[in-house]
């Protein structure tokens, strides 16, 4: 199954997505996290991505597309992938569309993720990640044990991320509000997008997104 999780920064797309592609076996493809290795790695082109991230701004549209094409044609993603992050364009969505379609292959949903912006902030404001694993824990409300490392990589100290400060955090809100909240309609035009409401729990939202899946899964093999 080919799916995207569409939603604002701060929703759960990457932990939901992580915990979904883990279960099914389908390859997880973040493209922030994409980014944020290649930064880290300091090449050229992940170096000018990370001004556009560290300033809430979205990377050009070539260099993700580029990316994305690249990552889903590896043999992980075969069986299946969730991505991440990837659309956040319309012309991001028309070239998606157009290398599966290459392919022949078709996008099968598209889980639109939702949450009331000043929990979006609260969220992202508050969140912390394991460098090792990525799992996302929030200072006050989902904290690690002992409150500084990964529970699972007890040496590992969380990190916050340089966009999460609220002034960019709110920057990144209003970027997804112009510029990618437009696919919702782009998607549901087409009849692929399913409105997920990512407010509760975890396991809460978790379970809704799978309720979706398996309901649409007998259909798409
Ligand atoms: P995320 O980890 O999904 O919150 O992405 C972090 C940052 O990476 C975003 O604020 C953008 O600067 C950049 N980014 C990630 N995915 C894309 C994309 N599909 N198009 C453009 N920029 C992206």
């Amino acid at each position: 199954m080919r799916l995207v999780l569409l939603g604002p920064p701060g929703v759960g797309k990457g932990t939901q997505g992580r915990r979904l592609a883990a279960e099914k076996g389908w390859a997880l493809i973040s493209t922030g996290e994409m980014l944020r290795d290649a930064a880290s790695k300091g090449s050229p082109m992940g170096l000018e991505a990370r001004r556009q991230m560290d300033a809430g701004l979205l990377v050009a549209d070539d260099v993700m597309i580029g990316l994305v094409r690249e990552r889903t044609s590896q043999p992980d993603a075969c069986s299946g992938f969730v991505l991440d992050g990837f659309p956040r364009t319309v012309p991001q969505a028309d070239a998606l569309d157009a290398m599966l379609d290459e392919r022949g292959m078709r996008l099968d949903a598209v889980l639109y993720l939702t949450a009331p912006e000043e929990e979006l902030v609260t969220r992202l404001t508050g969140r912390l990640e394991c460098p090792v694993c990525k799992r996302a824990y929030h200072r006050v409300n989902a904290p690690s044990r002992d409150g500084v490392h990964c529970d699972d990589h007890v040496s590992a100290a969380l990190i916050e991320r340089a966009d999460d400060v609220e002034d960019t955090a709110r920057k990144r809100l209003e970027v997804f509000r112009m510029q990618t909240s437009p696919l919702a309609e782009y998607y549901r035009r087409t009849g692929r997008l399913v409105e997920v409401p990512g407010v509760g729990s975890v396991d809460a939202v978790y379970g809704r997104m799978r309720q979706v899946l398996d309901a649409r899964q007998p259909t798409i093999g």
